[in-house]
């Protein structure tokens, strides 16, 4: 008996220097550039030259999740990503390409040549005080092209080096699930189910009718034989209604949504295992990069 008290005398003892131990480490806060003093930066700059700028959109995600989706998205992820690393997020932009979607209310679009001016004019005051190494964070499908060109003209005229870690980025992980939950969906209902839940109405999700035009349907049946049409049908899709393809939000998609699945069936466990699984991978490219200084 005496035995089993001191047991569970030791037992608690330790559980006590444990939950004091892990509870004086408050947990790590993002570093938000808008947030900072003149002064912070010039400290951060003795120590790191990396900065994480976001890209997301302001576009319409249906009629249960805000207009602010992929912005949340972006900051949020980078925000958990600068919590881990330490390494200051710059947000700039609050709107992307999104022109596609502009068939519904309140969805805002920036030319790809307007974006890449403002971010390239950002990157060029960035290094005005020390910063080097710029990681785009990309949350929106449309603003792959910009990403892109703007990383490749800071690597080609400038001394810094930019590389993408999020979206449409070496380092994003292929992925799982169902084909065509795309926009609005169980997936991304998820995310911001785990991110930014006061903003979802989710009594307002709906599974939405789907239509592909027959150019399409025709080619996703071809490409069971011939994969590499996928581009094809890929390079229909989410253009402007201007063009004729019949591949706008509007024409493919009766309430904004993207996906041939429920939203309802988002929960935000689902949400938290695919920003883990974002947010891991960029700190990991992170770490490894601060040491290849
Ligand atoms: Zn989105």
């Amino acid at each position: 008996m005496r035995s089993k008290a001191l047991k569970i005398f030791i037992f608690v003892s330790i559980s006590l220097m444990f939950a004091t131990f892990v509870f004086a480490q408050s947990p790590a806060k993002a570093l938000v550039l808008q947030e900072m003093t003149w002064t912070d930066v010039r400290d951060y700059l003795k120590n790191c030259d990396m900065v994480i700028i976001p890209l997301g959109s302001t576009e319409q995600h249906g009629p249960h999740l805000p207009l602010g989706t992929d912005h949340y998205e972006a900051l949020g992820m980078s925000k958990l990503i600068s919590a881990r690393t330490g390494v200051v997020v710059a947000p700039v932009l609050l709107a992307g390409y999104s022109v596609y979607h502009s068939g519904f209310p309140g969805t805002l679009s920036l030319e790809p040549e307007t974006m890449e001016r403002v971010l390239y004019e950002t990157v060029e005051m960035l290094m005005k005080y020390g910063f080097r190494r710029f990681l785009f964070f990309n949350y929106h499908g449309g603003n792959n092209i910009v990403q892109k060109k703007v990383i490749y003209r800071i690597n080609q005229t400038t001394e810094a080096v930019a590389a993408a870690i999020g979206h449409d980025s070496p380092i994003e992980k292929e992925e799982e699930g169902e084909f065509f939950d795309w926009h609005a969906g169980v997936n991304e209902t998820s995310i911001m189910l785990y991110l930014k839940p006061e903003l979802v109405k989710i009594e307002r999700a709906e599974k939405p009718k789907i239509h592909f035009p027959p150019r399409m349907q025709r080619l996703r049946e071809l490409a069971e034989k011939y994969p590499e049409l996928m581009g094809v049908w890929s390079a229909l899709l989410a253009t402007p209604k201007e063009t004729k393809k019949e591949g706008s939000s509007r024409e493919i998609s009766n309430n904004g949504i993207w996906s041939f699945s429920d939203p309802k069936e988002a929960n935000p466990e689902i949400g938290q295992k695919e920003v883990n699984t974002m947010v891991e991978a960029a700190v990991k490219f992170i770490e490894a990069w601060k040491r290849a200084k």
